[in-house]
């Protein structure tokens, strides 16, 4: 294997995982990468792997090759879940930040267990082949203001276990080393490994 599509327009994403496939000789693309127009999937699933798989296996059998996609968000232990799969437009649309946050705020003024986790999913999808999922968490709790100014999403509100500060303070290479993806793409890469998908 050569190449692997990545499913998203985030150049962002498509980095982090080229970094991951580059030791194994793999170029990655994302759909921005491609010369043919590739409509958005629609994520309609109720869970992380349903929307994973969704966007994984329409593109692959598109494209009819391997495609990798991800479906992350929050997690909020007293809101039952929430955001879950609605993270990204918690405030509605168009999806913003800065709302989604003051809404997660307002959401849990009067609730005192603030413990939280990011979850990620990756759905590797081959032609005619079962789907291969790889799953990672961040756990943490929700802060009281939002503070620091790096990553996306609800990284100003977000500090991880073991830290004093959000996760917008630590910085993407500090983050990069605890989060959600990244543990999804080492369980990925341990499973494409064991069943010889990939070699190095
Ligand atoms: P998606 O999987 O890229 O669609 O992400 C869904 C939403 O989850 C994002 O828009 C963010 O609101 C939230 N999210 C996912 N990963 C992170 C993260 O690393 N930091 C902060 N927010 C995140």
């Amino acid at each position: 294997m050569k190449e692997l599509i990545i499913a998203t327009k985030n150049p962002g994403k498509a980095k982090e995982f080229a970094a991951l496939f580059h030791k194994y000789g793999i170029t990655v693309k994302s759909l921005l990468d491609l010369n043919t127009e590739i409509p958005d999937v629609e994520e309609t699933g109720a869970t992380f792997h349903e929307n994973a798989r969704l966007k994984a296996e329409t593109i692959a059998n598109k494209l009819e090759t391997t495609v990798l996609a991800d479906d992350s968000g929050l997690s909020v232990d007293a809101l039952n879940g929430e955001p879950g799969v609605y993270s990204a437009r918690y405030a509605g649309e168009p999806k913003n930040d800065n709302q989604n946050n003051k809404k997660l705020l307002q959401a849990l003024t009067s609730h005192s267990n603030r413990a939280a986790r990011f979850v990620c999913v990756l759905a590797w999808a081959m032609p005619n082949k079962p789907v291969i999922y790889a799953e990672g968490s961040c756990n943490g709790k929700i802060a009281k203001t939002m503070s620091g100014e790096s990553g996306f999403g609800y990284d100003p509100l977000f500090i991880p276990k073991g830290y004093e500060v959000t996760m917008a303070e630590l910085g993407s290479e500090e983050k990069n080393t605890i989060s959600h993806r990244f543990h999804a793409m080492q369980q990925l890469e341990t499973t494409l490994v064991e069943k010889g998908i990939i070699k190095s």
